[in-house]
């Protein structure tokens, strides 16, 4: 069967269900739908961005009482009394609000790295939750009752039944919507949150950002959910906007499956179905006297964890016939789509990277010392040097992704130490890495797409409402194109961590072609190949030098390194120690000294 078919009959099994249930089940249901759209913001945030909260219930909170103080208050003050109308109005107040609160949480909190994030946002948590109890306007610990119900086009949603509806149209645009933000440019930057930051950024990606937007996306669905818990029970008291709640969102993602959308539903649903039935059953069968279903439950959690640290959905796919996986592909029209604008490099010739007595010390060992090196367009610099010599350090200065502790490094005319390496990115530099940095389970397509960032300019709401198909073809078809020409275009489709090592090489080269640069830092790009594709990365690499392009390499292969290159710098302790044509630098005495250690 294809998996729309069985999104169809899903889709006609909720329809129906509320005709059929008894209303217990049908309020079993709603809570499944509220659960599962402040999960599905746990999915955005923990899943796929990397960042675990404990807070989220204190933004279902916000939702509910925002709507719950206006919809019943006697007197609002004058600039908000529009708002007390409709609960549609208190709606766009509680986004509003939800969304300020969360930027300011989000300004204070996602720069903390660790098990501080965590701790983070457990403590705003625990404030919302008690200012919730204690603000007298709010009903303190009584609460709040009386709320109206919402209406669509002038019909009463006054039932469990009815609201139904709502709560699970509401939850399928917000799958929905995280779907599209998912499959696109910012996704990607998004979902090289967990384990690519640095890799991001030196592709131009703002991560902070990237983790603000998600952040604040996870915070406004706890709010909509908290919205129409509000309407649904009428009734909001601080109780169900707790800590304890917070750990069952959690939980709920972790049980379905933390990275994937409808790991949400799977998760929300089996824990809520779980918690009831186990209330229903335990006193049977274990008698009226103790509150036993808490045990249980923490027990079967932990098995669970056990079985299944990835969460059931993931287990669920597995269990499927591998063609009926969805795996993104490039749509067939995206072969006719204009190719994305080129750069213009600069002449041949010209210099464009320049170090200046450049000096990175960590604590007492000098990594880099007083070193000066220049590359001029059109050419290849090889930097060579024994291990430990500080290349890998030099690299790291140049590209911005650390800044010397003194000299400067200009790019394209520009001072750019202590500036970000996303800046340098954007003046058109781009890297690869000694240790390679991708997204293993990304497939090769996208994460060579995601050198493309600084191409393309949509954005969240775009991506989200799939107004960014036409650029995502481009992107898209550039990173084909690139990968093409590294000789990697059968693998478009793998996961990417599924390649042989020297493969991923070669694709962090593409990464680094697909941002059209006019300088390429390639860190021991020969590593792990074999002699075959050391060949036609040779060939490559003069390729795109003919084309116009600078290339500065890092390499420990001399064979190589000598039929290709231009000029060699060579370093040893940190400092350079000597300069010039490949075969000058073969013969000098100081060089052979430090590669044969003093041997005479
Ligand atoms: P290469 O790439 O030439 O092999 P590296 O630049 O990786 O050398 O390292 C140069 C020296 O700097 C080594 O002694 C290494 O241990 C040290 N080093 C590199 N990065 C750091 C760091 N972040 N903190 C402390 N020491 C470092
Ligand atoms: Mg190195």
């Amino acid at each position: 069967m294809n998996p729309r078919y069985l999104l169809l009959a899903l889709v006609l099994i909720l329809g129906v269900a509320p005709l059929l249930l008894p209303p217990y089940y049908v309020t079993l249901l709603n809570y499944i739908g509220l659960y599962t759209l402040v999960v599905l913001g746990l999915v955005l945030l923990t899943g796929v961005g990397g960042m675990t909260s404990f807070g989220q219930a204190a933004f279902v909170g916000l939702g509910a009482y925002t709507t719950a103080y206006l919809t019943t208050a006697e007197q609002l003050p004058a600039w908000l009394a529009w708002a007390g109308a409709s609960p549609w109005l208190t709606l766009v107040v509680g986004i509003a609000l939800t969304a300020l609160v969360a930027m300011v949480l989000g300004a204070m909190t996602l720069k903390l790295s660790g098990h501080y994030l965590p701790l983070g946002t457990i403590a705003w948590g625990l404030s919302l939750y008690y200012l919730f109890g204690t603000l007298e306007s709010l009903g303190g610990h009584t609460g709040v009752s009386g709320l109206p119900s919402i209406s669509v086009f002038g019909y009463a949603l006054d039932k469990g039944e009815k609201i139904y509806y709502l709560i699970w149209v509401v939850l399928a645009l917000a799958m929905l919507i995280t779907r599209n933000l998912l499959d696109s440019r910012e996704g990607r930057a998004i979902r090289a949150l967990k384990g690519g930051q640095v890799m991001a950024e030196s592709m131009g990606v703002n991560t902070f950002r990237s983790k603000m937007v998600i952040f604040v996306i996870s915070a406004v669905f706890a709010a909509l959910s908290g919205w129409l818990y509000a309407h649904t029970q009428r009734f909001v008291n601080p109780t169900p906007f707790g800590l304890n709640m917070g750990i069952d969102y959690l939980f709920m993602a972790l049980i379905g499956g933390v990275g994937s959308v409808w790991g949400a539903l799977l998760g929300a649903g089996i824990l809520t179905m779980l918690k009831q039935w186990l209330q229903d059953l335990l006193p049977h069968l274990l008698g009226n006297n103790g509150n036993y279903e808490a045990i249980v439950f923490g027990v079967l959690i932990v098995l669970l964890m056990q079985r299944a640290p990835g969460g059931l959905w993931p287990m669920l796919v597995r269990l499927m016939p591998q063609r009926y996986r969805s795996r993104k592909t490039l749509p067939p029209e995206a072969a006719d789509s204009p190719a994305l604008a080129r750069r213009q490099l600069p002449e041949h010739g010209q210099l464009i990277l320049q170090a200046r007595n450049v000096t990175r010390r960590f604590g007492g060992l000098v990594a880099n010392n007083d070193m000066n090196l220049e590359v001029h367009a059109g050419e290849i610099l090889a930097l060579i040097g024994p291990n430990g010599a500080g290349k890998s350090t030099m690299f790291n200065q140049l590209s911005g992704v650390d800044t010397p502790t003194s000299g400067d490094v200009l790019f394209m005319g520009q001072k750019i130490n202590g500036t970000t390496s996303r800046k340098v990115a954007a003046l058109g530099m781009s890297r690869t890495f000694q240790h390679v940095k991708l997204l293993p389970t990304m497939s090769v397509l996208e994460n060579v797409a995601i050198g493309a960032h600084l191409r393309g300019s949509k954005g969240v709401v775009a991506a989200a409402l799939h107004l960014d198909r036409q650029e995502e073809c481009r992107l898209l078809n550039e990173a084909r194109h690139q990968l093409q020409r590294v000789g990697l275009g059968e693998f478009l489709y793998e996961e990417a961590g599924s390649l042989a090592l020297g493969q991923q090489r070669i694709l962090e080269i593409a990464r680094a072609l697909c941002a059209d640069p006019c300088l390429l830092l390639l860190d021991e790009p020969a590593a792990g190949l074999r002699l075959k594709e050391k060949e036609a990365l040779g060939i490559l690499l003069s390729r795109l030098r003919s084309e116009g392009m600078a290339i500065l390499l890092v390499e420990h292969d001399m064979d190589f390194v000598m039929g290709l290159v231009d000029r060699v710098v060579v370093m040893e302790f940190g400092q350079r120690i000597a300069q010039g044509l490949p075969e000058e630098v073969q013969k000098d005495p100081v060089v052979l000294e430090a590669y044969l250690g003093g041997a005479e």
